[in-house]
């Protein structure tokens, strides 16, 4: 489970976007950010390692 929660912002078009907190990239949807924190952050989750 992802527990590093996005920051929403709105872009020009009043559309939500999720920015990530620890590298600052931008998604606009809740899935792809959420892929991106399994992928890029995924070891400040893990309990081993
Ligand atoms: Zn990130």
């Amino acid at each position: 489970m992802v527990k590093l929660e996005a920051i929403k912002i709105l872009d020009r078009d009043g559309e939500v976007m999720f920015r990530c907190p620890r590298c600052g990239k931008l998604f606009r949807k809740s899935k792809d950010y959420t892929k991106h924190v399994n992928k890029a952050h995924r070891h400040l989750f893990a309990k081993e390692n």
